[in-house]
C-alpha cells in the first residue's frame, strides 16, 4: 500500500504557480488576486478559509476576506458579490459554503461571474466541463484529478466508483473522469443514498478505483473493496474527539489498497491547491496569458 499524499502533490503544484507568478510580477503585471466572502461563525468554515488564504499567499497571490454577519439578507449578500464581480483587481471569488438556511445557496453561486468562479459551481462552468469545454472545473474533483497524474495512477480504460452524487464532490468528479479529458476515459459508476446495498458492494467490489464522498466516518470497510484498489477518500468528518476522520475505516482497510488518501492530508489539500491553479487561470485569462 502506498499514500497518496496531498500535500506533497499540493506543494509542488503551488511552487510551480508561485514560479509562474514571480514571472509575470517580474514582467510588471500586477499580482492574481483572490477574494473569499465568509458569512457567520462556522468552526470547519473558519478552518478551510485560512487554509485558502494562507496558500494563496504561497502561490504568490493577494487576497482579501470579506466577513459578512450571519444575520445578512440574500439581497444584500448579491450584493455584495456584485462589487466583487465589478472589481477589475479581483481574479477570483469564492463564497465559501455552508451559507445559513435563510438564504439560497444556487442564487448565490448563480449570482457570481463565471470568469471568477473559481470554485467551478457556476452553472455555466459546470456545464461547460460536463460538454467537455474549457472550464473552471469543480475544485476537489479536479484536486482529485490532479492527485491521480501526480501519482501517474492509469484511470483510462478503468473502472471507477463514486459514492456519493453531491453537485460539488460526486457529481462532477464522474463526469470528469467519465469525460474523454487528459485525466479521464475511466467507465465510472455513480452510486447514492437510494443505490441498493447488495448493487453498491457488487460495484465496488470490482472498481479499480473507488472515490467516496458520503460524510459517514467508516463507511468504506474491507470487504467492500478488491485487493489492489485505488481509494480516494474525501470525507472531512469531525469526531467527538475532536479528531479528523475520512470516509474510509482507514487502518482496516488500506492494507487491501494499491494506493489512498489519508485524512487529513489528501484530498483536502488537493482541493486548496486546485482553486489556486484555478485562480491563476482566471488571472491569465485577464491579462490573456497563454
Ligand atoms: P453531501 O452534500 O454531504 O452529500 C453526501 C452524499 O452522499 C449525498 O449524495 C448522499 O446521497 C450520499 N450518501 C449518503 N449516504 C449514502 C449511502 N449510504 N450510500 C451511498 N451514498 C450515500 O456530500 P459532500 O458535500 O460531497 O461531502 C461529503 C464528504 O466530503 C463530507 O465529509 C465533506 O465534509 C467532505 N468534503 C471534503 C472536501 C475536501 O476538500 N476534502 C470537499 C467537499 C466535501 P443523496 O444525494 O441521495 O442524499
Amino acid at each position: 500500500m502506498q499514500l497518496l499524499d496531498g500535500k506533497k502533490c499540493a506543494d509542488s503544484l503551488i511552487a510551480e504557480i508561485g514560479k509562474r507568478v514571480a514571472g509575470y510580477v517580474e514582467g510588471g503585471l500586477r499580482k492574481p488576486h483572490m477574494t473569499v466572502i465568509l458569512v457567520g461563525e462556522h468552526a470547519p468554515s473558519e478552518s478551510y478559509v485560512k487554509s485558502k488564504i494562507t496558500t494563496s499567499g504561497l502561490s504568490g497571490f493577494e487576497s482579501n476576506l470579506i466577513r459578512l454577519p450571519e444575520t445578512i439578507r440574500e439581497s444584500e449578500l448579491l450584493a455584495k458579490i456584485r462589487d466583487v464581480n465589478d472589481d477589475p483587481t479581483t481574479d477570483g471569488l469564492i463564497v465559501q459554503l455552508p451559507l445559513p438556511k435563510h438564504i439560497n445557496s444556487q442564487n448565490i453561486i448563480n449570482a457570481i461571474d463565471p470568469a471568477k468562479d473559481i470554485d467551478g459551481f457556476h452553472p455555466a462552468n459546470f456545464g461547460r466541463m460536463t460538454l467537455g469545454q474549457k472550464a473552471f472545473r469543480p475544485a476537489t474533483a479536479y484536486g482529485i484529478c490532479k492527485l491521480l497524474q501526480f501519482y501517474n495512477i492509469p484511470i483510462k480504460g478503468k473502472h471507477c466508483v463514486v459514492i456519493g452524487r453531491s453537485n460539488i464532490v460526486g457529481k462532477p468528479i464522474s463526469i470528469m473522469l467519465s469525460n474523454d479529458f487528459d485525466i479521464g476515459n475511466a467507465t465510472v459508476t455513480l452510486t447514492h443514498i437510494e443505490t441498493p446495498r447488495e448493487l453498491l458492494l457488487d460495484e465496488t467490489r470490482r472498481a479499480d478505483i473507488v472515490i467516496v464522498a458520503v460524510g459517514i466516518p467508516g463507511f468504506v470497510t474491507p470487504d467492500m473493496v478488491k485487493e489492489g484498489v485505488v481509494l480516494i477518500d474525501v470525507g472531512i468528518n469531525r469526531l467527538e474527539s475532536g479528531k479528523i476522520v475520512g470516509d474510509v475505516a482507514f487502518d482496516a482497510v488500506a492494507p487491501k489498497c494499491s494506493w489512498i488518501t489519508p485524512v487529513p492530508g489528501g484530498v483536502g489539500r488537493m482541493t486548496v491547491a486546485a482553486l489556486m491553479i484555478n485562480t491563476l487561470n482566471a488571472y491569465q485569462n485577464n491579462f490573456n496569458l497563454a
